[in-house]
């Protein structure tokens, strides 16, 4: 194992193949990037380059509600600008709809996923009516409540009724289904970053803290969890470099890969740049976008210094 030191930053990243190493870069064209962005960005390239490595970027613009083509020639733009090279021509996700559809009938002819109805309001509404009664809803990383796989057990007959009718519907994995399927060995994956509470090295997998995960629905036709696995194993992505809100997604990123035999990449959670107000940062916040800077003319090289 060869240990590669970035310069003079605080992530360090074990490379643990003997095949050149792929890193990419996958932000959502749903906002002008920002800085914590940018530190993504810098750390893929530079580990890399370091690697001797390969640096794709993807863009992750399953979401047609949320993503605009101008947001997606902004991170063309900013990327570029920050001096960063990617291999041409950057995936696009919306591109290749048919594979994560195909990855879900797989999952589907396995029986770990079934459609469901109840809209966020119908499940606030349950949770609540839960909790007034004394019970304690669980909650996933994240904070959201767990889905309530009201039609998780449905028959045939009701679930083509579900299909058939004109209500929306989420594609959603049956967690407790898919865990039994992908238990013949522990689940777990290789940290050469650190999780929130400084976790690193081998790390066991939580899926069923995510309850019932959305894995497709009517307005965006594959979640981020499908699409993310699907295209890190197409584009031979052998390390996941990305920021610490997405530790814990990793535990159903490692059962879908595990589900659909998929290559295990190595991962590596870095920091998350934090606002004023010691929040991380957000699109919406212009002040901290990688453009304002630009527009007050800062260089790349301050964008690096602040950052890395
Ligand atoms: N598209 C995700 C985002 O913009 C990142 C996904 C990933 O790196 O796994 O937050």
């Amino acid at each position: 194992m060869i240990f590669i030191p970035l310069p003079c930053q605080r992530e360090t990243m074990a490379d643990t193949s003997s095949a050149q190493p792929v890193f990419r870069f996958a932000p959502s064209p749903n906002g002008l990037l920002h800085l914590g962005h940018a530190l993504s960005a810098m750390l893929n390239h530079d580990m890399a380059q370091a690697a001797s490595g390969r640096f794709l970027l993807r863009i992750e613009d399953i979401d047609r509600t949320r993503c605009r083509p101008e947001f997606e020639t902004a991170i063309f733009d900013d990327l570029a600008w920050l001096g960063l090279e990617w291999e041409q021509p950057a995936r696009r996700q919306s591109d290749h709809l048919d594979l994560y559809a195909s990855a879900l009938k797989r999952l589907d002819d396995m029986g770990l996923v079934y459609p469901s109805v109840m809209s966020r309001g119908e499940i606030k509404a349950a949770v609540a009516e839960a909790e007034t009664k004394g019970r304690t809803w669980p909650r996933d990383p994240d904070g959201a409540p767990l889905y309530p796989g009201s039609e998780r057990d449905l028959g045939h007959d009701a679930r083509n009724a579900i299909l058939a009718a004109d209500k929306p519907h989420a594609w959603r994995l049956d967690m407790q289904r898919a865990a039994l399927a992908a238990a013949a060995t522990p689940l777990t994956w290789q940290e050469t970053g650190h999780g929130p509470e400084g976790e690193t090295g081998l790390i066991a997998a939580d899926p069923a803290a995510w309850g019932d995960v959305i894995l497709s629905r009517s307005d965006a036709p594959s979640s981020y969890h499908l699409s993310v696995v699907v295209d890190d194993a197409l584009q031979g992505i052998t390390h996941v470099v990305r920021g610490r809100d997405l530790y814990h997604a990793t535990s159903v990123h490692r059962l879908l890969q595990r589900l659909l035999d998929l290559p295990e990449p190595v991962y590596h959670h870095h920091r998350l740049l934090l606002g004023a107000d010691g929040r991380k940062l957000s699109k919406s916040n212009r002040d901290t976008g990688i453009q304002a800077f630009r527009q007050a003319g800062r260089t790349p090289a301050d964008i690096r210094a602040l950052i890395l």
